[in-house]
């Protein structure tokens, strides 16, 4: 199968991964990550990097106040208690979901591990006034790769729309090109070797009490108005 094709027609899943994960298989294999890290035994929910009600009225702060203290706050507190006294106790976060994908019977702990780093990483990708104009270096990228601007931002908020279910749209810089891949449920881009750049939460809890089956409006509204471009190419420059 070709793996690119398999990325861009059906999007990410954790078989997806082990296809793709050569290359993580090989690091850990190496011992290129550290088994323990000092003071990772409890996750703790990071702070939202801005007020709840900073993003409104795109996004309000009903929404925030249960996606962030309900929703992803459940994530952490799950995780810890899923993880307590098991071997990913003493790991980091991004090492438990790659250990835990790996592992058939280990998907509570991957789908909690996962969706605290994908909920962390949806707040960075929105700031207050965001949307508008890339900086000029993401601008060239995505001519390079989407043709333009606007080419990109569809193809996102179709992968957004279009995704079935629960899941998440990705903007991610795979070797030195950038794509659009949606995942289902928890899945993440993280572990399939290719770097997200930006992401959008198209669970019903991310949108509902503003927009309720709308989700196309909410789409475009945070691709016009809250997505974090500089964040983007920080990620993609690092
Ligand atoms: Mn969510």
């Amino acid at each position: 199968m070709d793996k690119k094709t398999n990325i861009d027609s059906v999007g990410l899943s954790r078989r997806g991964f082990l296809v793709l994960s050569a290359a993580a298989a090989v690091a850990l294999a190496a011992g290129s990550f550290p088994n323990t890290v000092k003071g990772a035994e409890s996750h703790v929910l990071p702070p939202l990097p801005y007020p709840e009600n900073a993003l409104e009225p795109i996004i309000t702060a009903r929404t925030i106040g249960f996606h962030y203290g309900k929703h992803h706050r459940g994530y952490v507190d799950n995780l810890n208690k899923l993880v307590a006294g098991t071997e990913y106790a003493s790991l980091p976060l991004e090492r438990i979901i790659a250990a835990s994908a790996r592992h058939q019977d280990k998907t509570a702990i991957f789908n909690n591990a996962a969706q605290v780093w994908n909920h962390t990483f949806y707040w960075k990708s929105m700031k207050p006034k965001g949307g508008g104009e890339p900086p000029t270096a993401l601008k060239q990228m995505m001519a390079d790769s989407f043709g333009s601007v606007d080419d990109c931002k569809k193809e996102f908020a179709s992968a957004a729309v279009s995704q079935f279910g629960s899941g998440w749209a990705w903007l991610v810089l795979a070797g030195n090109k950038l794509k659009i891949v949606k995942t289902a449920n928890a899945d993440t881009p993280l572990t399939a070797n290719i770097k997200p750049l930006l992401t959008i939460d198209v669970w019903e809890h991310a949108y509902y009490l503003d927009y309720q089956n709308r989700r196309a409006d909410y789409v475009n509204a945070v691709l016009d108005r809250l997505i974090n471009w500089e964040f983007a190419l920080e990620n993609a420059e690092q």
